[in-house]
């Protein structure tokens, strides 16, 4: 059923398209997924390279820095497009749309929908609703109305999905806007979340990300503390399922069983991205992160005394306000400690709405871009340096499509190692040419602070394993060009139950 009423519209005869721009983290990137199912299942099309929209959905983030500036000086554009495009509109969601309101609609008149992040389901009706009443229509609701996978969605990859588990936040971090706008934390049940990955494997995904603000207090709202890493075991057990990642952990909710269902479960990668924020102790309290540095190593410990070869990654905020000179050297010295495998630095800047925003002490940007400076080149000598440690060992790559500069001059195919890494990999002659989705064994052979390069050392073919994933890119491509899919490989056998897949291998950022 299409909820659209073409008949009077410029577009009448043809099927209207869309295209949905993300601003901001992971927990977005879902987010879009779900709006684009949202929008086909209620009969748009997504519109071809190119090729202008006739419906653009901006989905913003107030996290990120200069969020504000990117989204009006989009809209900017928008409005000169809108001017020549007839029957275009232009819908403005996520976190961004949450805090400002009606202040879009007042900035931008020529916005038709404004929406939050409680109400993704809603969108198409709300576009429906502005074409028929030639009105801008605002709809904000202050507490989730649909949990968000309960929503359609057009994965944006074959081989892996994400999946969330919660939304919301029950911590306070003085700089961070999410609790205020995703509000408190609401789980979804075991049961609901096993099922929606079995239905992504059942799809050809053989990678799912759990998502959420806090995966570790999981359970909380159902009275389990536990309930993290017994999902994590369960979701294990999913015949078919070979690759498990989640995003984020709170250093403070960490806890041993966690650690343990980890290494216990194969399909679990070694993988572990936490923030750390600060190392200083002083700065923790004053964001109100309730774990210190010293928890932060310990638990750093746990993992690598399970998990030796776990790849670590973290968020690190920089320039905090009040952030002395010691402040700092304590992140120095937490960072140089912890030899995380990659960081996600920040410079802190006001997020007006959060308490850390009316903060007296707000630095010099001089000075912080100093310090970040600085910070950046500790990090990039411990990624190389960890990096290096790998050259000879051999990795499992799950290949993405190929695309970039670099594939192009170079032959390589690229992809994720199971602990994260990125890979840029020969393809020797003789190889079997791997299918986005499929799995490559190679042997690192170079490292750089952000990638591994594997050439092979004998010219031999490298070992390629077809999956299913592999499979469900084939298909995916022959229903894109209108011709019969190839018939699946021995062990494939997949039912593609929900919209059409595109490639991508996802990498998150945390908060
Ligand atoms: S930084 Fe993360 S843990 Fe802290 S309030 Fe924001 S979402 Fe919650």
């Amino acid at each position: 059923m299409t909820l659209l009423d073409t008949t009077t519209e410029p577009t009448a005869d043809r099927q209207r398209t869309y295209e949905v721009r993300t601003f901001g983290c992971q927990m977005n990137v879902h987010d879009s997924e779900r709006l684009s199912g949202s929008l086909e299942a209620a009969g748009y099309r997504r519109a071809d390279d190119g090729v202008e929209a006739d419906v653009v959905v901006i989905n913003t983030c107030a996290v990120r820095e200069n969020a504000d500036n990117k989204l009006y000086g989009t809209l900017g554009h928008l409005a000169a497009a809108k001017r020549e495009h007839d029957g275009m509109q232009i819908a403005v969601g996520g976190c961004l749309a949450q805090k400002d309101k009606s202040v879009i609609l007042d900035k931008a008149p020529w916005v038709d929908v404004v929406f939050g992040t409680h109400n993704m389901g809603s969108l198409p009706t709300l576009l429906e609703r502005a074409r028929h009443n030639g009105d801008a229509q605002l709809e904000i609701l202050e507490a989730l109305e649909v949990f968000p996978s309960t929503l359609p969605t057009r994965r944006e990859s074959a081989a892996s999905g994400w999946v969330s588990i919660s939304v919301g936040c029950n911590n306070t971090c003085t700089f961070c806007i999410v609790p205020s706008l995703r509000g408190k934390e609401r789980d979804r049940r075991p049961g609901d979340i096993l099922s929606e990955i079995g239905l992504l494997v059942d799809d050809g995904a053989i990678e799912v990300t759990l998502l959420g603000q806090n995966v570790n207090s999981y359970g909380v709202e159902f009275g389990d503390r536990l309930a993290f890493g017994k999902l994590l075991r369960a979701a294990g057990a999913i015949e078919g399922l070979e690759r498990i990642r989640f995003t984020s952990p709170h250093p403070a909710a960490f806890t041993d069983d966690v650690i343990d269902a980890m290494a216990e479960t194969p399909a679990v990668m070694p993988q572990l991205h936490m923030p750390l924020q600060s190392g200083s102790d002083r700065i923790l309290k004053a964001m109100r992160r309730s774990y210190r540095s010293e928890r932060f190593l310990g638990i750093l410990d746990r993992v690598r005394a399970k998990m030796p070869h776990a790849a670590i990654s973290t968020d690190i905020i920089v320039g905090f306000p009040g952030e002395t000179d010691e402040d700092f050297e304590e992140t120095m010295r937490v960072v140089e400690q912890a030899r995380f495998g990659s960081a996600f630095t920040f410079q802190y800047s006001i997020r007006p709405g959060t308490p850390a925003a009316t903060l007296p002490d707000q630095l010099p940007k001089a000075v912080v871009q100093e310090r970040y400076e600085r910070l950046i080149a500790l990090q990039e000598r411990i990624s190389h340096e960890e990096n290096q440690k790998l050259i000879g060992t051999a990795v499992e790559v799950l290949v993405a499509p190929a695309e970039g500069r670099r594939d192009a001059e170079t032959s390589r195919l690229s992809g994720r190692a199971e602990d994260g890494r990125l890979v840029h990999f020969e393809l020797t002659p003789g190889s079997v040419e791997p299918r986005p989705g499929d799995i490559a064994s190679v042997v690192v052979s170079r490292a750089a602070p952000f990638y591994l390069i594997a050439d092979s050392a004998n010219g031999a073919p490298i070992p390629v394993r077809r999956t299913r994933a592999g499979d469900a890119w084939d298909r995916d491509q022959a229903e894109s060009c209108a011709v019969p899919a190839h018939a699946p490989a021995a062990g494939g056998g997949v039912s593609l139950g929900l919209p059409s897949l595109r490639d991508g291998i996802p990498l998150r950022p945390g908060l």
